[in-house]
C-alpha cells in the first residue's frame, strides 16, 4: 500500500481487491447473514418509485408487522442503522418542552437520554444497576413523581445481556399517567418474545443486523395510531428533516411520492431476512434462540464460568459471561479473532473488563456456532491461564444440543 508521503493527486490509490476475512460473528451485532439475504442484495436495482419496488415496500411492511406482532399501519424500515430508527422514534415523539423518562441500567438508556435532550426534551431517569432490569415499582414511582410525556425502556439491553421482564406492567403504568411508551427492541426483534400490540407498546424501533441477521441499512420502526397522532399534531417540526415521520409518510404511506431515495439493496435484504422469519415462524424462532443460547449457557457454566444475568432476566440473544480471574478480556477476544476467526465482544460502561458479550442471534444461532464458541473460548481461557475446565464445557454443551 502506498504511504501517505508517496500519495499525490496524480497517482490513483493502489488498493487490492476486497477480501474480508471469513469470520463467525457471535458478538453484539452484526450477526452472520444468511446466504439468501446476500443473494437478494446482488439482484438488480430498480428505481425507488418503480411499481415493482412499491410491491416490495408493501411486502416489507407486512412482514415487519408480522415480526413485531402488530397491526400498526405505521410500520416502516427507516433508512439507516438502528440508531436512525431510534432517533426517528425519539426525535418525532418527543417535542420541545416534553419530559421523557429513561432508564440508567445500561448503555442504550444513556443514548435515549442524549437523543431526547437533542429533541428539546427534559430527561428524567428511573434507576437500576447495570446488569439488572427495571423494577416495575420503581417505574411506577418515577411516573408518579415526574409525570413524563414519554417513557422509554430497553427491552433487550445489549450492553448487559438483560431482558426487561414485566413489559405489560410497565406499559400499563405509563398509560395510567398518559405517557407514550417507546421500546428499544434492537436486540429482541426476531429473537426474543416481543408482542408490540398485546404488550401495549406505542412505539418500537429495532435494527436489522442483530436477531434479523441482515446487514445494517434499513431499520424497523412501528408506531401506534396514538403515537402517530402526537407526531402529526406537533406544534414544531422535528429537528431532523431526514427522519421527519410526517414527511416520510408521503413515501411509505398512501402517496408513495419522493422524499429521499430508499436504500434499495437494503430493502431487498430486509425483505429476504423477514421472509426467513416468516418461514420459520416467529414463535419457533424465539424458541430456537432460547434453545441454542441455552446450550451456549450450559457450555459456559459447564466449564466453570458464571453468567452475569440470573435465569429470570437472562437475554438469549446476548449472553453476558463473567470474565474469570487472571485473564484480560481484550486478550481473549483478540485471540479468538486471530486463531478461530470468531468475533465476541468485551464489556462496556460499568461492566468494562467484567464480562464477555456473546451474541446468539438469527443466522448465527446455530449448533455449530454454539459449539465453536464454547470450544474456542474454553481453549483460549485455558491457554491464558484461567481456572476453567474446557472439556467439561464442551461436554455440557454437546449434551444440551443433543437433547434439543
Ligand atoms: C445495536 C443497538 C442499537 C443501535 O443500533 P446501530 O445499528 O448500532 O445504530 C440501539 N439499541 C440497542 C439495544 C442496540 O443493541
Amino acid at each position: 500500500m502506498a504511504s501517505s508521503e508517496e500519495q499525490t493527486l496524480e497517482t490513483a490509490p493502489d488498493v487490492g481487491e476486497l477480501t474480508p476475512p471469513n469470520r463467525t460473528l457471535m458478538g453484539p451485532g452484526p450477526s452472520d447473514v444468511n446466504p439468501r439475504v446476500l443473494r437478494a442484495m446482488s439482484t438488480p436495482l430498480v428505481g425507488h418509485l418503480d411499481p415493482s419496488f412499491i410491491e416490495i415496500m408493501n411486502d416489507v411492511q407486512d412482514l415487519l408487522r408480522y415480526t413485531f406482532r402488530t397491526d400498526n399501519q405505521w410500520t416502516i424500515p427507516v433508512s439507516g442503522t438502528g440508531s436512525a430508527s431510534m432517533e426517528a422514534a425519539i426525535g418525532n415523539v418527543v417535542e420541545p418542552g416534553d419530559t421523557m423518562l429513561v432508564p440508567t441500567n445500561g448503555y442504550f438508556g444513556g443514548r435515549m437520554a442524549s437523543m431526547a435532550e437533542r429533541a428539546g426534551g427534559t430527561v428524567v431517569t428511573v434507576d437500576a444497576p447495570w446488569g439488572e432490569p427495571l423494577d416495575p415499582d420503581d417505574v411506577a414511582n418515577a411516573l408518579a413523581e415526574h409525570d413524563p410525556d414519554v417513557f422509554g425502556f430497553i427491552h433487550a439491553e445489549t450492553s448487559t445481556g438483560v431482558v426487561q421482564p414485566d413489559v405489560p406492567e410497565l406499559t400499563a403504568a405509563a398509560h395510567d399517567h398518559d405517557a407514550l411508551v417507546i421500546a428499544d427492541t434492537v436486540t429482541s426483534l426476531g429473537g426474543v418474545e416481543l408482542r408490540v400490540d398485546e404488550w401495549g407498546i406505542d412505539v418500537a424501533y429495532s435494527g436489522p443486523q442483530k436477531c434479523l441477521s441482515c446487514p445494517p441499512g434499513a431499520s424497523p420502526l412501528t408506531l401506534s395510531d396514538d403515537a402517530m397522532e402526537k407526531v402529526l399534531g406537533r406544534d414544531t417540526d422535528p429537528r431532523s428533516w431526514y427522519l421527519d415521520l410526517s414527511l416520510l409518510e408521503g413515501y411509505w404511506g398512501s402517496d408513495r411520492s419522493y422524499h429521499h431515495t430508499a436504500p434499495i439493496t437494503n430493502v431487498y435484504a430486509i425483505r429476504e431476512a423477514l421472509r426467513l422469519v416468516a418461514e420459520e415462524g416467529i414463535e419457533a424462532r424465539w424458541e430456537r434462540h432460547r434453545e441454542l443460547a441455552g446450550a451456549l449457557k450450559a457450555g459456559m457454566e459447564g466449564m466453570g464460568l458464571e453468567m452475569n444475568a440470573p435465569e429470570a432476566y437472562w437475554l438469549p440473544s446476548l449472553n453476558a459471561v463473567r470474565v474469570p480471574d487472571g485473564v484480560d478480556d481484550g486478550d481473549i477476544c483478540a485471540d479468538l479473532l486471530e486463531r478461530y476467526d470468531l468475533e465476541i465482544a468485551s464489556g462496556l460502561g460499568d461492566l468494562t473488563g467484567e464480562i464477555f458479550r456473546i451474541g446468539c442471534m438469527g443466522h448465527s444461532a446455530r449448533p455449530e456456532n454454539v459449539l465453536l464458541v464454547v470450544t474456542a473460548l474454553g481453549d483460549s481461557l485455558e491457554v491464558h491461564g484461567a481456572d476453567v475446565d474446557p472439556d467439561a464445557g464442551v461436554a455440557a454443551c454437546r449434551r444440551a444440543l443433543r437433547s434439543l
